[in-house]
């Protein structure tokens, strides 16, 4: 039964690589029919802080990615927040020191240092091992001079290689890797200890993180033969490196890159199929030519080994036009209720909920609903787009983009159409009429090519030079408004 897990540390707000790690656990685990664990690993009280805690279940919340056993629901294994695990980590820590698989190390960083200057290597060798044989005499003198020891992993003498999932072979050379440290002198546990151990206990058999824990993964594979040895762990896992995501230029993608920010999409209303459907590509793909899929199609197709080791470029552009086809298959009343936290946002209308609209209010939803719906990338221009439909003001100041679009003419197209549309009656006046009407007194008749005759009334009644189709506006913002729009602009 595959056992995979999610682990952030809370430290920040959700990003896009974080996300995408837990995309295709969740779609490892989903497909398989395994379990999918969510633990939390905050043993950086500095770092760590609760508001960031709240966000990541936020963040997963949102995007659908359920977990089995973890934080919030619980399971077998918790609890499944590292600062509630102190004690467990104490024991094994000792365990593994009576095992002799770990050490007391006494030798501060400036120790370290000196010791690689006068032995000629060079400072970034790391720590020399000084500390391994220790006699418990030695260790006594330390204790007396007040120090206390970290406690450092024994790392074997050999090669040390793995499969991964992703890459295949990969080995580390004997003595490439120093013995590290799991405890600090202080008594705090690292991720260096906790994180395996928790894997080890959680039963986890295929880790998939990023690529830049690759440089961790020969220490873990020790400490995990230590575990088996000491009965903590009953299997070594798989591992699984994905791909860094690069963004713009030749630079990875830095957690605090406006374009990182998983909130920042949502505000702009990416919707949750179009953004995971996006990271989905960052590193795996369906199929050949095909970029548009749902979950359900990702659940019965993912396979970790068919995610490419070379690095994935976030591609800002792209997701928006994913997203824009995923808002397009939303369900007209669905893409309705998601629009309207952005339409409040934006001061068009107040109520929460759909339900709490004036009638007139869903009126118009739901007639400009299906004329904005395929207009819009994102749900965040549906306000610009809707903004002149639902209000009712007898004037809509023109954008700048829209305002340069007006010529000479302009004055007098807006003449000729006001008259027009003044003499229709009010029970004709509807999308098909308007269409006749004033194709027929401006364009036959008034001889204006349908652009210079159009233009001016579109951006009349919206105040923009694209807006949804002009003559379903008129039929939804009604005669009076639109003839009021028509002769203010005028004048
Ligand atoms: N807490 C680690 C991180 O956020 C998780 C590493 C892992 O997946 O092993 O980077």
């Amino acid at each position: 039964d595959l056992r995979v897990r999610f682990c952030p540390s809370p430290t920040g707000t959700p990003h896009v690589g974080m996300v995408r790690t837990a995309l295709f656990n969740w779609a490892q685990a989903r497909h398989s029919k395994g379990t999918f664990v969510f633990r939390i690993e905050d043993t950086d009280a500095q770092r760590d802080s609760e508001e960031s805690y709240g966000q990541i279940l936020d963040a997963l919340r949102w995007l659908g990615l359920d977990w089995d056993e973890g934080v919030e629901v619980g399971g077998p294994d918790g609890p499944y927040r590292q600062s509630l695990r102190g004690d467990i980590y104490k024991k094994v820590a000792q365990q593994l020191v009576d095992a002799g698989y770990a050490y007391e190390s006494y030798s501060t960083a400036d120790e370290i240092k000196e010791r690689n200057v006068a032995a000629g290597r060079p400072e970034a060798f790391g720590y020399d091992g000084y500390d391994r044989n220790l006699s418990e005499e030695e260790r006594q003198a330390f204790r007396d001079q007040g120090r206390k020891p970290a406690l450092r992993i024994r790392m074997p003498d050999e090669d040390i290689a793995f499969d991964d999932l992703i890459r295949g072979r990969i080995e580390f050379k004997a003595g490439s890797v120093p013995d590290y440290v799991i405890v600090r002198p202080n008594g705090d546990p690292l991720y260096t200890l906790t994180n395996p151990v928790d894997d080890a206990m959680m039963r986890i058999n295929v880790v998939l993180r990023g690529e830049d824990l690759l440089s961790s993964t020969p220490r873990q594979i020790v400490l995990y033969r230590y575990l088996m040895e000491l009965g903590v762990a009953q299997v070594m896992p798989l591992f699984g490196h994905m791909p860094y995501v690069m963004g713009q230029g030749k630079k990875k993608l830095s957690k605090r890159d406006p374009e990182s920010n998983l909130f920042l999409h949502r505000e702009h209303g990416f919707i949750r199929e179009g953004l995971l459907n996006y990271l989905a590509l960052l590193g795996w793909s369906i199929g050949p030519d095909r970029d548009v899929f749902s979950m359900d199609e990702m659940i019965e197709r993912f396979d970790v080994r068919d995610v490419k080791a070379n690095p994935a470029h976030f591609d800002i552009d792209k997701a928006i036009a994913i997203n824009a086809e995923h808002i397009r298959m939303l369900d007209p009343q669905d893409f309705l209720n998601r629009s309207l936290p952005y339409l409040k946002r934006d001061g068009l209308v107040t109520a929460e909920s759909w339900d709490d609209l004036t009638d007139r209010e869903r009126e118009v939803l739901t007639a400009s609903g299906p004329l904005v719906q395929p207009r819009v990338r994102l749900l965040g221009e549906v306000s610009g787009m809707m903004g002149s439909l639902l209000n009712d003001a007898d004037y809509i100041e023109p954008d700048p983009d829209a305002r340069k679009q007006l010529k000479e003419s302009a004055a007098a197209v807006l003449e000729l159409a006001e008259q027009t549309l003044r003499e229709v009656p009010d029970q004709s006046w509807t999308t098909d009429h308007l269409h006749d009407l004033l194709t027929e007194a401006l364009v036959e008749q008034g001889g204006y090519k349908p652009r210079l005759a159009f233009g001016p009334v579109r951006i009349a009644v919206s105040g923009r030079r694209v807006s949804p189709p002009l003559f379903e506006s008129l039929e939804i913002i009604g005669k009076t408004a639109t003839l009021q729009r028509l002769t203010n602009l005028r004048q």
